[in-house]
């Protein structure tokens, strides 16, 4: 099997059906299989071979999803990369996946300019804009009947996906074509997915979620994609209602957005069946904010790039419990454990780990980290959990996030619950802050909507928080840092 036969059978089974509407284009099926050949028997004239690392750094358009499935058919092994990345990121990136060859597009060309003289082992850039000596990506084309498909087992690596870098420096976590194939599978059966669904992507493509939710899922299933370059809400929003979206895939900061604009109360979305929401935790204050405006039920869904993309989620009949991130998908194992390895009984908080077929196979060349990562065959999330009578999951926090202060625990992501439910508080995170009396202080950064003091936080939150929760530092800000995926980055603060 190679994950690349998915299209193919998708093209064979209904070649006229649009599978991609981008900007003023329509793409059948037949159309991008027939893409997808020609490029894969170009891209092996230039010399891409099977097993070969090659870093795809686009963004949202056709192009990324027939370079893709090209590579993927000639047995690469596709490292994909944050388009807006700068210099030294993408040098950190390629080097770290060994990758000989590199796909870029107009978006980060100046950059990979730049951080070319740093490169240790790419030796062919393929670039979208013309941009000598590079090679024209237009100019990669052969013949589709030369096409063929290079087999693969489905312990072979697919890809080389680096996780967000939210705690650090991005890890290259391996996912093969049978991590791929069950992930695709079983979230289809879950969200029950068919061909007459019009599934949203403007999440970034080099990131799991829109590749595996967004991509792989809509190929499988014979569904049409409605692709975005750019997250702008009031778009996004109209579009949704007048392309009669029936999947849209968001994460927390573009529900916060939505809830802000007033078109919102305006538009028709009966036709969106699936609100999905996950990367981060979604507070509960806007995802009921949402479901009101909009009359839909948002399923939030947890996981990670270790897992493939997912690890619980809501089907989408299934009652919601707000605040939870659904059950474990089936044929996911998962234990909240303590820090003696000890299972926790229910409603007791612990490290989420889990075990699975959609479980990396480890980091690429970081055996410290893969050990510490995966031990006995589970993965250790670094999230932290609870399970309830019922088996729902509920996210509490980040371990490296938790708040240790004057000896008491703090999860700052109930403070953030908190927060947002102050009706001028537009974002916030919570952090610890260094302090010299408690080891560590609880440091709230916040945007509002008007004017407010510091004491107006604080008295709203002392009135809903115990004494020790309260955060006594309050920072206003005009926005706060975010990676692309729209995760809020919350190093930065703790390092200001
Ligand atoms: P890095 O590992 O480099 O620090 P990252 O963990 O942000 O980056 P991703 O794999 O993109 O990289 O993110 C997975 C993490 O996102 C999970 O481990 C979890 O902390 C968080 N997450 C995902 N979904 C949810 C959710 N629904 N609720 C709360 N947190 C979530």
């Amino acid at each position: 099997m190679n994950i690349s036969q998915l299209l193919l059978n998708s093209a064979q089974a209904r070649p006229n059906h649009p599978v991609i509407v981008f900007k003023e284009q329509r793409i059948s099926y037949q159309e991008l299989a027939t893409k997808v050949k020609q490029k894969a028997v170009g891209f092996r004239q230039y010399g891409i071979q099977n097993n070969y690392h090659v870093g795809l750094m686009m963004g949202n358009k056709p192009e990324y999803i027939v370079t893709y499935f090209a590579l993927l058919s000639v047995g690469a092994i596709v490292v994909p990369i944050n388009p807006t990345f700068k210099e030294n990121e993408i040098t950190h990136i390629l080097n770290d996946s060994e990758a000989v060859a590199l796909i870029v597009d107009e978006i980060g060309l100046t950059e990979v300019q730049k951080a070319e003289k740093g490169f240790s082992s790419v030796n062919m850039i393929f670039s979208l804009q013309d941009a000598a000596p590079y090679v024209s990506w237009h100019d990669v084309s052969g013949d589709a009947e030369d096409y063929f498909i290079e087999q693969k087992n489905k312990d072979d690596y697919a890809q080389i996906i680096y996780t967000s870098g939210t705690t650090g420096k991005p890890k290259g976590a391996l996912i093969t074509h049978g991590n791929l194939e069950w992930m695709t599978q079983t979230s289809v059966n879950m969200l029950e997915l068919s061909s007459e669904d019009r599934v949203l992507v403007v999440l970034p493509l080099f990131h799991a979620y829109a590749k595996l939710q967004g991509l792989l899922n809509s190929v499988i299933t014979g569904s049409t994609i409605y692709l975005e370059e750019r997250f702008i809400p009031n778009i996004i929003l109209d579009r949704i209602a007048k392309e009669e979206i029936t999947i849209f895939l968001g994460v927390p900061t573009m529900y916060t957005m939505f809830v802000n604009l007033p078109q919102i109360n305006e538009l028709d979305f009966s036709q969106l069946r699936v609100a999905g929401c996950g990367g981060a935790s979604l507070p509960v204050e806007i995802l009921e904010k949402v479901n009101k405006a909009m009359g839909v039920d948002i399923g939030e869904g947890y996981g990670q790039t270790e897992s493939t993309v997912m690890i619980s989620c809501f089907p989408p009949n299934s009652e919601r419990v707000h605040g939870s991130v659904g059950y474990p998908l089936p044929g996911i194992e998962l234990k909240v454990i303590d820090p003696n390895g000890k299972e926790v009984p229910a409603g007791e908080v612990g490290e989420i780990i889990f075990k699975g077929p959609n479980a990396m196979k480890g980091y690429y060349k970081k055996k410290q980290e893969t050990r510490e990562t995966i031990k006995d065959g589970w993965i250790y999330t670094g999230d932290l959990g609870k399970q309830d009578e019922r088996g729902l999951l509920y996210i509490v926090d980040r371990k490296k996030d938790m708040i240790i202060r004057g000896g008491y625990n703090v999860y700052p992501r109930e403070v953030e619950e908190v927060l947002y439910g102050h009706p001028d508080v537009v974002e916030c995170a919570v952090v610890g802050e260094s302090d010299p009396t408690f080891g560590e202080e609880i440091a709230a950064y916040v945007v509002v909507k008007q004017e407010k003091t510091p004491d107006d936080i604080i008295t709203y939150c002392k009135e809903k928080l115990a004494h020790y929760k309260v955060p006594r530092k309050i920072y206003f800000m005009e926005e706060l840092p975010k990676t692309t995926t729209g995760k809020i980055l919350k190093t930065p603060l703790k390092n200001r």
